[in-house]
């Protein structure tokens, strides 16, 4: 196991999202291609508004993405002790002081800044005072006056802001508790954290991060800030372009892989490859070629993605074990199936077949839909045929029955002859025949449908519409 390690550390405030997803997927990919360790830390600081169902969708979420964490989830606010046992330590160190600033106060030196035309800065008038009043006080950090913040990001290149642009950050709150800023810092070092990647919102945290880092004399994790997701005009994700979250793209029928491969795909490349699966992903992301620009979300190449992985999945036994299982199981956005009233036959029906189906199909929910049909021995509504196509259909019934053996190949080289000595096209056999046997004019290849329903359900259909037909 190589030293690396990487985080995770959403904030229980609400449900897994796109962008969110992608942070934890890069991370997660950073430290598996260096078998290194990838920990995950709910960071609930924000008590009022962290949420246990929020942890629990995020935790789901990131399951069904696939994405594992290593070891137990580290909660922030359990820390709580040791974020203010550092500020303490910094405290005595001389590093950061204690501000009697009432809020009151904070306000008017605001007003007053801005006032002068100054950007409205705490003026750090309590950073040297040793006269300190009984009273609630905040602890800051005493960051430097002057020079250069300055930090190599693998994204963004080096980086840097003038000292004077930031102020003395609060560490602990009046109320003791410990602000995100240092909670954050505390915890990814003694998590071991070597290596962050993060939205480019974090930047400036970045900075203000740094600066407590050289305070305690720790060693910065590497740092990449990569940009947000943009929707496909531009714009900031919005829940109109897709910034909805990972339990919405899985009920409207997506796989975690084809989540994953279009994630993969918003911020990072690997020359011209747009089929990325996880495996092979792991091999290539090793933390370079992500992109400077803003990734936009496409939501076609995602569906395009899921029906790729959708007809991966049929080429092998597990991998139809594993599409019939969540066609059948998914809370999907579509009809409902009761996967324990599902007869044998139904599901050897319905396995049989989902391998034609998945040739259009680019969601699991238009899969469930299409496949229903097939799950009963016949349809509710047999389709009524005109007089000719009746009378043909009847005359083919017999004989397809003493047809042997009962193989895509076999029944399209009869239809073929049968159709050939009636003098009728192809075709003006094979469309009613479709229509008896699905209830569509379009469906996938008419012999594979008729090889998956069998010889029984194949007759039984046909039969039905003949019954509910008007005789030539
Ligand atoms: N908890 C922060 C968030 O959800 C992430 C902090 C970090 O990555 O440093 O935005």
């Amino acid at each position: 196991m190589s030293g690396i390690i990487t985080r995770f550390a959403p904030s229980p405030t609400g449900i897994l999202h796109l962008g969110s997803a992608r942070t934890a997927l890069f991370n997660w990919l950073y430290a598996r291609h260096y078998g290194g360790q990838f920990l995950l830390r709910l960071e609930d600081t924000d008590q009022a508004r962290s949420s246990q169902e929020s942890a629990d969708n995020i935790l789901s979420n990131l399951k069904w993405l696939g994405l594992d964490w290593d070891g137990d989830v580290v909660i922030q606010s359990q820390r709580q002790q040791r974020h203010q046992n550092v500020a303490q330590q910094l405290l005595d160190m001389g590093k950061a002081y204690r501000c009697y600033c009432t809020p009151e106060e904070l306000v008017a030196m605001k007003d007053d800044a801005l006032a002068r035309g100054l950007h409205p800065t705490y003026d750090r008038r309590w950073r040297d005072r040793t006269d300190h009043p009984a009273g609630p006080f905040v602890v800051r950090l005493k960051a430097p006056l002057s020079g250069e913040i300055a930090f190599h990001d693998t994204v963004q290149g080096m980086v840097k802001v003038d000292a004077e642009d930031l102020d003395d950050m609060i560490l602990l709150r009046s109320d003791g508790t410990p602000t995100y800023m240092l909670a954050v810092v505390v915890d990814d070092h003694d998590m071991g954290v070597t290596h962050i990647i993060r939205g480019d919102d974090h930047l400036t945290n970045g900075f203000r991060q740094l600066n407590l880092y050289h305070a305690m004399g720790w060693t910065a994790p590497s740092m990449s800030h990569i940009p947000l997701i943009h929707s496909d005009d531009g714009a900031k994700l919005s829940k109109r372009h897709g910034a909805i979250g990972i339990e919405q793209y899985r009920a409207d029928g997506f796989l975690p892989e084809a989540i994953c491969n279009g994630l993969l795909r918003l911020g990072w490349s690997h020359g011209n490859d747009e089929k990325i699966d996880q495996e092979q992903a792991k091999a290539w992301f090793d933390g370079t070629s992500l992109s400077k620009s803003a990734a936009r979300f496409d939501r076609d190449k995602f569906l395009s993605l899921n029906g790729h992985y959708l007809r991966q999945r049929t080429l092998s036994d597990d991998g139809l074990e594993s599409l019939w299982h969540d066609v059948v199981h998914e809370p999907l956005d579509a009809p409902a199936l009761s996967p324990d009233r599902l007869s044998d036959a139904a599901c050897r029906v319905g396995k049989a077949i989902l391998p034609a189906l998945a040739v259009r199909a680019t969601s699991l929910c238009a899969l469930r839909t299409q496949l229903i049909p097939y799950l009963s021995p016949c349809l509710e509504n047999p389709p009524v045929l005109s007089g000719d196509d009746g009378s043909m259909l009847s005359e083919l019934i017999p004989i397809l029955r003493d047809l042997s053996p009962w193989s895509s190949h076999c029944i399209e080289e009869y239809l073929r002859q049968w159709s050939q000595e009636k003098n009728l096209s192809f075709g003006a056999v094979a469309k009613p025949l479709r229509l008896v046997l699905t209830g569509q004019t379009i469906s996938p290849s008419l012999t594979d449908i008729m090889v998956a329903l069998g010889k029984e359900n194949s007759l039984l259909r046909m039969q039905n519409s003949v019954n509910a037909s008007p005789r030539a």
